[in-house]
């Protein structure tokens, strides 16, 4: 099983799930991209899975369905392009033969869903759309940070080794603010010499994985000391989790 990371527009990725024969696309925010890897790859599109109604995620789906050998499948609780397949939380989607769970994450929308393949083969893998990025999260347009922070804990508790394909890379400036919050976190200082490096070449640096974002992503770290006292220091008025998740989306969305 092939992972590509289609570029989309300024920042957005389109990924990419094959086999050699048959694909499966994640997000499809225009179709350029997608009929041109299908031409190079030579494969049929099986499938398009959308987490969440935003233009820059669903705005290729309608231009692809002439190519389409299978079924699009998105939030129930969201305006998708129909006809699709509606999911909620719980459901199972099969594609190229893998089984991918449906995990609600309100937050960025209030519909949103993610998708998780549990692996065997090929690794765990996540789709999460706009809700977790390396080093950071999607801004709350529809949901509470309650509702977000809760999100991104189920996130959290998928296996450490979960590839994480997030829709956009902002990982850079995601880790200039997490350097911000947390100044003395080695790992996210060798994270961040490393991604620079990738930029430089202009490689991804996605997919990221569980264990990694837990390390460095200050967004699931709402519980650790030093997390909490610079979350405390910017107006939480609690140190307990979703204050403190409240807190830093807060001063992350007045960063620069
Ligand atoms: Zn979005
Ligand atoms: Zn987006």
């Amino acid at each position: 099983m092939n992972l590509i990371a289609l570029p989309a527009f300024a920042d957005n990725y389109i990924w990419m799930l094959h086999d050699g024969d048959r694909a499966v696309v994640v997000d499809p925010g225009e179709a350029g991209p997608v009929e041109a890897a299908l031409d190079a790859h030579r494969l049929t599109l099986a499938g398009i899975l959308v987490t969440h109604h935003h233009g820059d995620h669903v705005g290729g789906v309608d231009a692809l369905r002439p190519r389409l050998r299978g079924t699009v499948h998105g939030p129930r609780r969201e305006d998708i392009p129909a006809p699709y397949e509606p999911l909620d939380d719980g459901d199972v989607v099969e594609v190229l033969g893998l089984r991918f769970d449906v995990i609600e994450v309100p937050g960025h929308t209030a519909g949103h869903i993610a998708y998780f393949h549990q692996g065997g083969e090929p690794v765990p893998l996540l789709f999460c759309g706009d809700t977790l990025f390396s080093g950071g999260c999607g801004r709350l347009f529809e949901g509470t940070p309650p509702q977000m922070h809760a999100s991104l804990a189920r996130l959290a508790a998928l296996p450490g080794d979960t590839r994480v394909c997030c829709a956009h890379e902002y990982t850079l400036s995601n880790l200039r603010f997490a350097h911000a919050v947390e100044p003395g976190n080695e790992a996210l200082a060798r994270y961040a010499a490393w991604c620079e490096a990738e930029r430089a070449q202009q490689r991804p640096t996605l997919p990221s994985t569980i264990a990694r974002e837990r390390a460095v992503n200050p967004f699931l770290r709402c519980d650790e000391p030093a997390v909490v006292a610079a979350a405390v220091a910017h107006g939480a008025p609690s140190r307990g989790g979703s204050d403190v998740f409240a807190a830093l989306r807060q001063w992350k969305n007045e960063f620069r």
